[in-house]
């Protein structure tokens, strides 16, 4: 039996595509590099960059101004994409998910959302998520492995490429599968390449990672780049009904996860974000409320309440109307600064996870799915 051929490097992976020359034999190919190697000007690397990142392009065929024979060589050395669109839906609210499909046969998601002239995307760090927080659809089979820096820029390409040539990407929360901080390395770049004046030219402070709570990568994190907001998952607002929720909690507590948040605010100077899925007659009690309000008295931060978005198969519910508006009006009167996140893309199963258990077992195909 033959070998199974090479895969050709991805030109996404962020080393790939930074246009400073490799140094000495022994590092990785860079596109300047393989420029060189082929007989093409420096400035090349620029444009293939700049038709990935601004121009949309899908592939080497789509970039015009190079030379036909160059775009072929390239197209032969390198990958743009190893993920496939297994399935593309569209809400009725403009929503759309996109479930990618890995090299390695597993299916991540990410989401395009469209709020007046934002277009924030959500993106996956992880394929799976090994916190187990209990009414998450993500992390119920565990975590299969971390994306690489490579695939997370990929899943920004991807929903790029669903907006008019116009539009461009505002925002990006790292809200998908997974959880961001136990997969730094690899998230740091492929987020630089968002941020880059050169990439995606997203400003740091629009980009959200949002976090279980693990403190020493919190500190790692306030140590390596402080430039990006922090968004802190609570659910709840003592130890003993976070344990529940949150299984994690129970070899780290609230303390620690708040000490870490205080430390980041101090090292960023921007104001951290709380996060509270309302499940209802779980943690949406008056008493919850009270406590919660007590825990972020003093703190220059934004309480973001999720109602929470049913899982088949889950025991978890929603929280009633009622019960949603008494929460936010008792840490309202206490000061505290509230918001509800606006559930989109319900239809979709928009919630992290969610696509990617109801297709575990169907062959991947483009749908285009508009419903309303
Ligand atoms: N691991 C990170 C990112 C997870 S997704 C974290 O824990 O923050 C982002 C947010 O969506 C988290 O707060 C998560 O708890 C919440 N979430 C997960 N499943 C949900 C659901 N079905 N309905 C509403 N929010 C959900």
């Amino acid at each position: 039996m033959t070998e199974p051929l090479p895969l050709a490097p991805h030109l996404l992976e962020p080393a790939a595509t930074f246009s400073a020359p490799a140094d000495g034999d022994t590092a990785p190919a860079t596109l300047a590099t393989w420029m060189a190697a082929h007989g093409a000007p420096a400035y090349r690397a620029g444009q293939v960059r700049k038709w990935l990142f601004e121009r949309k392009a899908g592939s080497f065929e789509d970039m015009t101004d190079l030379p036909k024979q160059l775009r072929q060589e390239l197209a032969a050395d390198w990958r743009v994409w190893t993920m496939t669109i297994a399935k593309h839906s569209t809400a009725a609210d403009g929503t759309e998910k996109l479930l990618l499909q890995t090299a390695d046969n597993e299916r991540i998601e990410c989401v395009l959302l469209r709020d007046g002239t934002r277009r924030t995307i959500c993106i996956s760090s992880q394929v799976g998520c090994a916190m187990g927080c209990v009414f998450c659809a993500s992390g119920l089979d565990g975590v299969i492995r971390n994306l690489t820096s490579g695939e997370i820029v990929e899943q920004m390409l991807h929903l790029a490429r669903l907006l008019p040539t116009e539009e461009r990407l505002s925002h990006i929360v790292v809200m998908g599968m997974g959880e961001p901080l136990a997969n730094l390395n690899n998230l740091l770049p492929a987020l630089d390449e968002a941020a880059s004046p050169t990439g995606l030219g997203i400003s740091h402070r629009r980009i959200t990672i949002s976090t279980v709570g693990l403190p020493p990568a919190m500190e790692r994190l306030s140590a390596l780049d402080a430039r990006y907001q922090l968004a802190v998952s609570l659910h709840a607002p003592n130890d003993e009904l976070r344990n529940k929720l949150v299984p994690v909690n129970k070899s780290i507590g609230l303390r620690t996860i708040l000490n870490a948040a205080d430390q980041y605010f101090q090292v960023s100077g921007r104001r951290l974000t709380y996060e509270y899925v309302l499940l209802g007659e779980l943690n949406d009690r008056t008493e919850h409320a009270r406590e919660l309000a007590d825990l972020l008295r003093g703190r220059l931060a934004l309480l973001n309440v999720i109602p929470y978005n049913p899982v088949p198969g889950l025991p978890y519910k929603s929280p009633s109307r009622k019960s949603q508006e008494r929460f936010l009006q008792i840490l309202e009167q206490a000061g505290v600064n509230v918001q509800v996140r606006e559930r989109k893309g319900d239809e979709i199963n928009a919630a992290c996870g969610q696509l990617r258990r109801l297709n575990v077992d169907s062959s991947p195909a483009v749908v285009q799915l508009t419903t309303g």
